[in-house]
């Protein structure tokens, strides 16, 4: 088999409800799907979606640019080799790992398909189809975050995300203290700045929340800064904006800034890239998470898919953003959030979702063999 078209859609998915972080609010991002055809006519889907201009090095029209490259790099290989789908995408162009990870996860999906199994499986195998998800309390007053958690905890979420930043910090040590204490035995709360606070403030929040059970999400902006602050804090780093590749993410791990990681698959270059970073982590013994920072039912089918393969001790969940949005690819499979955990969709081969034929609307661009 050899993939022979590329096809590529625009969808817009805008948030239907506040989504705040500290260095911007996510309003009508706009997901790029890659549709992969093969020599058998099967098809397989990939997406990619930024959530904001400031939230990644990115933009949106850099992703659909950079198919002008990849898409002739990749045609006419075989999307079961994706080690040389994946080599012959960098050989062709530096960086750019979103645009990679939606071709990535597109031959994972048609791996699936060619050979009658879910993604899942060629992934190593599910430890669970019920998957642990995180649930995000979004910047607010202290009494709204708390409100917030409780409304959460009621839903059966018990992963709760309290977003941070960009404000004084002693509001943001309010909010801390008010959620914290209506955090129920069985939930977990991480704090995440988004990259929100300089060293001293995140050591300022960490010792005034001392007696507090939670996490610190990348307090702030640079690797070189959470190593400077880790021995300072008093509570568990997790790093996710600093841990972009496979490289990054070792040397964290080896010099012990990470506690554990928020990874994105896009920022990773997709679903190959993080089975390796997956396999890391096992091996450290370091919890990861397996998500993206926003999109719809493709690309929350390939973090639930890796997901299910991790480690229950070691896992932090697979985040979805089906509850913040309402444009939905597969309403009967995609994978939907209940009582704090998402299912695995098993709708059939690949990445087990039923895709109906122009359910994107018509491709903004077309590339053949
Ligand atoms: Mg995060």
């Amino acid at each position: 088999m050899s993939l022979r078209e590329l096809r590529l859609y625009r969808v817009a998915l805008p948030a239907r409800q506040q989504y705040t972080m500290s260095n911007s609010a996510v309003s009508t991002p706009f997901s790029t799907v890659v549709e992969l055809i093969d020599s058998d006519g099967l098809r397989g889907y990939g997406e990619v979606c930024l959530a904001s201009p400031q939230y990644q090095s990115a933009h949106s029209a850099g992703v659909v640019a950079s198919f002008e490259l990849l898409a002739p790099a990749v045609l006419g290989l075989d999307p079961l080799q994706h080690s040389v789908v994946n080599a012959a995408m960098n050989a062709s162009l530096d960086g750019h790992p979103e645009g990679k990870a939606a071709i990535d996860i597109a031959c994972w999906d048609l791996a699936g398909k060619a050979l009658k199994r879910h993604v899942v499986d060629l992934l190593g195998g599910a430890a669970t189809d019920r998957i642990l998800t995180y649930h995000v309390v979004g910047i607010s007053d202290a009494d709204t975050a708390a409100a917030d958690a409780v409304r959460l905890q009621d839903t059966g979420i018990t992963r709760i995300q309290l977003k941070a930043g960009g404000r004084p910090i002693d509001q943001d040590i309010d909010a801390i203290r008010a959620v914290a204490g209506v955090m129920r035995p069985s939930t977990d709360l991480a704090v995440d700045t988004n990259r929100g606070w300089t060293s001293g403030e995140a050591i300022r929040v960490s010792n005034a929340c001392a007696g507090l059970t939670l996490s610190l999400e990348q307090p702030c902006a640079t690797e070189a800064e959470l190593a400077a602050i880790k021995p300072h804090l008093r509570h568990p780093l997790i790093v996710d904006e600093n841990a972009t590749d496979l490289r990054s993410i070792a040397r964290q791990i080896t010099q012990g800034t990470a506690d554990g990681f928020g990874l994105k698959i896009s920022r990773l270059g997709g679903l190959s890239t993080m089975q390796a970073v997956r396999n890391l982590c096992h091996s450290a013994r370091v919890p990861m998470s397996s998500d993206d920072a926003w999109g719809g039912d493709i690309i929350a089918a390939a973090g639930v898919a890796l997901g299910a393969t991790l480690d229950p001790a070691l896992s932090r969940g697979a985040w979805i953003a089906h509850p913040y949005h309402q444009t939905h690819y597969d309403d009967t499979h995609g994978p939907r959030l209940e009582n704090g955990y998402v299912t695995l969709p098993r709708g059939g081969h690949g990445l087990g979702l039923v895709l109906e034929d122009g359910c994107f609307g018509d491709p903004v661009a077309v590339y053949h063999r």
